[in-house]
């Protein structure tokens, strides 16, 4: 099973100073700065995805600057993400629509054609087809037909077909290096297995699920199901933005070539509690809250008391540096734990200084919150990584705060979840 990473423009600068906490003297924006694949000793995904939503390379707003759009089409994306084939064999360079970033739109922004030309021109390995996000699940027991649904469920259930076929024929002109891929969309498990016999009778042999990242576990389970019941057993199967990595085993049970998340690097920093993964003794992947002490004079709640002047900016900054100094106090053993968790607390008192909470529940709060914090500094996690991210870094891989910091925490999640999945692979197979 192929663990895709798809990728939004993440990197690092490798030079960063976490002591100024600023760049490098020397940093060159995007040229200096490093991917995953770059920035860890060994790749850690099997290819990566991009989508063309994030591109954005027509009528829908993506990330990348014009100049960065013109060099992505005249390079091709391997050489843009510096993802050279030669130093990453047997690698896929996956391309989708992104069909949640135009979910709003009456019909798709992109047709068969300029998409199969977007992926010409990216030199991509792997394509998907123009789909449409359908929102609805049924019940198998309650699941509607197709004369059942609303129209505009049956709308984005049919123009994602007729994309399908259309970009079928469009494809040919990229040439045996390329293989497309077509993406089922359905409003139930029935209707999904339907469009998927229908994209194999188009002649794909690699199909791709989307929209399942609003799915329940037990929905994106029945959908396989009916999915895999209705193609042959060598048709290979894709799963889009999948989110629910702890079910990995599900994937496998059903079939999955390959799937693509994003999950490891941005649970690092949008997660409330899943920040820093590791892979416990008994093969289970585990996780580590970390230890927030935002920059006070970049913290939008801190500012905002500043200027109501219900805390003094002066007060905070100071607060900020004492959390700091005791947690590497504390890692480099020149300190004690109690020290450390004194300061991060004091600091997050502030920081989660809530008028209307009563004093009671305010210190029930900081219980909770310092038994977190216990577990994440007492068993000091960082010392039993070897990646990059944690031999150079150390607990700052645990602080969360600011960009270069959490990529860099969400970079050492990527490392773990592929070994992590690498194993997995062994001891399933
Ligand atoms: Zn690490």
């Amino acid at each position: 099973m192929k663990f895709l990473f798809a990728d939004s423009l993440d990197f690092v600068d490798p030079n960063y100073d976490f002591l100024a906490d600023r760049h490098g003297a020397k940093r060159v924006a995007l040229h200096g700065d490093e991917f995953p694949h770059e920035f860890l000793d060994e790749v850690p995904y099997d290819g990566m995805l991009v989508s063309r939503g994030i591109v954005g390379d027509g009528p829908v707003a993506g990330k990348y600057t014009d100049a960065q759009i013109m060099r992505f089409r005249r390079e091709g994306a391997r050489s843009f993400l510096r993802f050279e084939e030669a130093r990453f064999p047997d690698t896929m360079m996956m391309g989708d629509c992104g069909a949640f970033t135009y979910r709003a739109m009456a019909v798709p922004p992109y047709g068969g054609e300029d998409t199969a030309e977007f992926y010409a021109d990216g030199r991509f390995t792997h394509g998907c087809s123009p789909d449409h996000i359908i929102f609805d699940f049924d019940a198998p027991i309650s699941a509607r037909t197709i004369e059942e649904v609303p129209e505009d469920v049956r709308d984005r259930y049919e123009v994602t077909l007729q994309n399908a076929a259309e970009f079928k024929a469009a494809a040919k002109a990229i040439g045996p290096g390329f293989t497309p891929m077509g993406v089922i969309q359905g409003w139930s498990a029935a209707s999904m297995a339907d469009a998927a016999a229908d994209l194999v009778k188009m002649g794909y042999d690699y199909l791709a699920l989307g929209g399942t990242v609003p799915l329940k576990i037990h929905q994106l389970r029945q959908a396989l199901a009916a999915i895999r019941s209705s193609i042959p057993s060598d048709t290979r199967l894709h799963v889009l933005g999948f989110g629910k990595i702890e079910c990995l085993a599900d994937l496998e049970h059903f079939g999955v070539t390959s799937f693509d998340t994003t999950s490891p690097l941005v649970r690092a920093f949008k997660d409330a509690k899943k920040n820093y993964w590791m892979r416990d003794a008994a093969g289970d992947l585990s996780y580590y809250t970390a230890i927030r002490i935002p920059q006070a004079t970049e913290n939008n709640k801190l500012k905002a008391k500043a200027r109501e002047g219900s805390v003094n900016q002066e007060e905070i900054r100071v607060l900020e540096s004492a959390a700091l100094v005791a947690v590497r106090e504390m890692a480099g053993r020149t300190g004690g734990i109690d020290d450390a968790l004194d300061a991060v607390m004091e600091y997050w008192a502030i920081l989660n200084w809530d008028e209307e909470a009563s004093p009671s529940r305010r210190a029930a709060a900081a219980t909770r919150q310092r038994a977190v914090y216990a577990r994440t500094l007492g068993e000091r996690p960082w010392e039993d990584c070897t990646c990059r991210v944690c031999r150079e870094g150390g607990v700052e891989a645990l602080i969360f705060r600011n960009s270069n910091r959490n990529k860099r925490r969400g970079m050492h999640n990527l490392h773990v979840f592929h070994r992590h999945l690498q194993k997995f692979r062994t001891t399933e197979a």
